[in-house]
């Protein structure tokens, strides 16, 4: 594999000049794709035209990576009161002595399983049907809409993060919509579909956690 270095030069697209240009390689700051802080001192290629990053060779992406994981240290998020409601019946369901501070396991747990079982595009399906059935719910009893919500704060270990970021990326979505929808995956799994599995992982999580 060729090794770049600062002062490097080749070719690339650049989107600002719509056309293929020369560009050199130096270090520079790189925002994150979802523009929450930058990496620092990356090697790019830069547009010898317009200045713009237009290259990010293989060499530097894992420091982007490692930089963004750091960086991750507590996912916070304001979501809708229900959201907390249903993951704490959920967390009920599967053991009855359940308290607040097993919502993290059970996120980290379900943001493990989906990365490796990479059914990361499935999540936002399943929210949307969540988000429906909500509503359903709401108009049959005549009930006016909410719009209380509730804090969801914890610390996260780098294994956690890495997760949390790999699912961002594969699904898109920014921290708030997806912890939304893995509430909605719980929900569907636990509280819908009694899934007789998910249902005895989560109880033996919730068993060590004590
Ligand atoms: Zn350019």
């Amino acid at each position: 594999m060729k090794i770049l270095f600062e002062g490097d030069i080749g070719k690339a697209l650049c989107e600002h000049c719509q056309a293929v240009v020369g560009m050199h390689y130096q270090r520079r700051d790189v925002p994150f794709s979802d523009g929450q802080g930058v990496a620092r001192d990356i090697l790019v290629g830069v547009c010898d035209g317009c200045d713009t990053v237009v290259a990010i060779p293989a060499q530097s992406t894992p420091a982007i990576r490692d930089a963004r994981k750091e960086q991750l240290k507590s996912i916070e998020a304001r979501l809708p009161a229900v959201y907390l409601d249903v993951l704490d019946a959920a967390m009920h369901r599967v053991c009855s002595e359940a308290g607040a501070n097993l919502r993290k396991l059970f996120l980290a747990h379900y943001l493990q399983q989906l990365v490796q079982a990479r059914q990361g595009e499935g999540l936002r399906p399943a929210h949307e049907a969540f988000v429906l059935a909500l509503e359903c719910q709401r108009q049959q009893r005549g009930l006016p809409a909410s719009s209380a919500t509730r804090r969801l704060s914890m610390k996260v270990n780098p294994h956690m993060a890495e997760d949390f970021l790999a699912l961002m990326q594969q699904t898109h979505m920014n921290q708030t919509e997806l912890l939304k929808a893995v509430i909605a995956r719980i929900q569907a799994d636990v509280l819908e579909g009694h899934d007789p599995q998910v249902i005895d992982n989560l109880r033996s999580l919730a068993r060590i956690a004590g």
